[in-house]
C-alpha cells in the first residue's frame, strides 16, 4: 500500500508538483534541500520531512536513512545536474526509471541517432564550420542553462564570432530552425503500455525573450547584445488539435526505440523539446528522459490530463499513481532500479 512508501526527491526544479502529487496519492514525502532552500517546501506543505545537507556531495550520506524509510526516489533535471550520471547509476535506493537510459540522454550524438532511429527529424549537425551552408545556432556543451550560444550565418560570421569564447570548449553546430519551440511533456506506462501526452510549456528564456522589446535601432546603439537561452520560469500552452496525431506518433516511437537499445525502454515522464515550423513540420532538438519542469504550470492537471482523467492530475501525480498502479498488481520490479519487491501489499 502507498502509506508503506515514501516518495522522496531533491528539493528543486519540479519537487514541489513531485511531492504534492505523492501525497495526493497517500505517500509519505521527504525532500532533500540544500541547507537555507528550504523555505519552499516547508511553506507550501508538501514535505512531511526535510532532510538538509551542506551540498549534494553529502547525499550519499543520507541514502541509509532513506532506505530504512522505504524511500523510492524520483529523479529531476537538478537531480541529474547536481549528482552526475555516474553517481546516480551507483545509488541504492529504489529509483523510478531506468538508468540505462541517463547515457542516452546525456550523449548528444547518442540522442540524435535515438531520434533519427525513430524516424523523426533532428537539426542538421555540422562537424565542420567550413561545411555552414545555413544559419546555425552554435551550443557550448556544459554551457549549463543556455548561456553563451550564438548564431552564425555562413562560414566566416562562425569564425569571427568563436573568436570571443576560449579555446577547448565542447560545442555542437546545429542547423538554426526558425520556427516556434514547443515543448511536449509524455508519460508512459509500461504496466498498461499506454502513452499519454500530459501537456505542453514554452519557455520564457533570459535574455532573449526581451530582445524583442528592444528595437533594432537601439540593439545597435547597446553595440554587442548577445542572446542568451537561461530558462528563468515556463508558461502554459496547447497547441492546434490537428498536431497531436503526429505528436503522438513520434512520442511512441521515441519509447519503441528505446526498448532496443535499453531495454526495457524509456517510461515514466518525458519530453521531446522541438521546434515547429510554418508549414508545421515538426524538428525535435533534445530529449528529457524524465519529469521537465515544463509540467509545473499543471499542478492541478493541464487541459490535455483533464480530459483524460477527470480530477486533478500533474505530472509528479501521475508518476505516484503509477508506482500506486505498480503496488497494486505487484510490479514494482518493472517500475524501479534497486527493487527487490520485499514487502508489496
Ligand atoms: P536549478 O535547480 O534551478 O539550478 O536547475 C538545475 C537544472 O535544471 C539546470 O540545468 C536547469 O537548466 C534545469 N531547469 C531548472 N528549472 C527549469 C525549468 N523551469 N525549465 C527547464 N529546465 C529547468
Ligand atoms: P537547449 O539548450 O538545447 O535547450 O536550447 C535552448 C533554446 O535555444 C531553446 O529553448 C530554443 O529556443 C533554442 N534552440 C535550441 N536549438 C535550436 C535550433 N536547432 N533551432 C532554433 N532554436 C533552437
Amino acid at each position: 500500500m502507498a502509506r508503506n512508501y515514501k516518495i522522496a526527491t531533491i528539493g528543486s526544479h519540479s519537487a514541489l508538483q513531485i511531492l504534492k502529487g505523492a501525497k495526493d496519492e497517500g505517500f509519505g514525502t521527504i525532500a532533500i534541500c540544500i541547507r537555507g532552500t528550504e523555505e519552499p517546501y516547508r511553506s507550501f506543505k508538501v514535505a512531511d520531512e526535510i532532510i538538509s545537507v551542506d551540498s549534494y556531495d553529502d547525499f550519499e550520506k543520507c541514502q541509509d536513512k532513506l532506505l530504512r524509510e522505504n524511500a523510492i526516489l524520483i529523479p529531476h533535471a537538478s537531480f541529474i545536474a547536481y549528482m552526475g550520471h555516474e553517481r546516480v547509476q551507483k545509488l541504492r535506493i529504489p529509483y523510478f526509471g531506468n538508468k540505462k537510459i541517463l547515457k542516452f540522454e546525456a550523449d548528444r550524438n547518442l540522442q540524435r541517432v535515438w531520434l533519427k532511429n525513430s524516424g523523426i527529424n533532428v537539426p542538421k549537425v555540422f562537424s565542420d564550420y567550413r561545411r555552414i551552408d545555413r544559419p546555425v545556432i552554435v551550443k557550448f556543451h556544459g554551457a549549463r542553462g543556455g548561456f553563451g550560444y550564438f548564431i552564425a550565418k555562413d562560414p566566416d560570421d562562425f569564425k569571427r564570432k568563436i573568436k570571443d569564447y576560449p579555446k577547448g570548449h565542447n560545442y555542437v553546430i546545429q542547423e538554426y530552425i526558425v520556427g516556434v519551440p514547443v515543448y511536449a511533456h509524455y508519460f508512459y506506462s509500461p504496466i498498461t503500455d499506454e502513452l499519454e501526452i500530459m501537456s505542453f510549456d514554452k519557455r520564457y528564456e533570459s535574455n532573449v525573450d526581451s530582445l524583442g522589446r528592444i528595437s533594432a535601432r537601439d540593439q545597435l546603439v547597446l553595440k554587442k547584445v548577445d542572446p542568451s537561452y537561461v530558462i528563468i520560469g515556463n508558461m502554459p500552452l496547447v497547441v492546434r488539435e490537428s498536431i497531436l496525431p503526429e505528436l503522438f506518433r513520434i512520442g511512441r516511437n521515441v519509447v519503441e526505440e528505446s526498448k532496443k537499445f535499453a531495454p526495457p525502454g524509456l517510461f515514466g515522464p518525458f519530453s521531446l523539446e522541438m521546434i515547429i515550423k510554418p508549414d508545421v513540420e515538426i524538428y525535435v532538438f533534445e530529449i528529457s528522459a524524465r519529469i521537465v519542469a515544463g509540467t509545473n504550470p499543471y499542478v492541478q492537471g493541464s487541459p490535455y490530463s483533464w480530459l483524460r482523467y477527470h480530477e486533478p492530475m500533474s505530472t509528479g501525480r501521475r508518476i505516484a499513481r503509477e508506482i500506486k498502479n505498480a503496488i497494486k498488481k505487484n510490479q514494482l520490479k518493472k517500475i524501479l532500479h534497486n527493487h527487490d519487491n520485499p514487502k508489496d501489499d
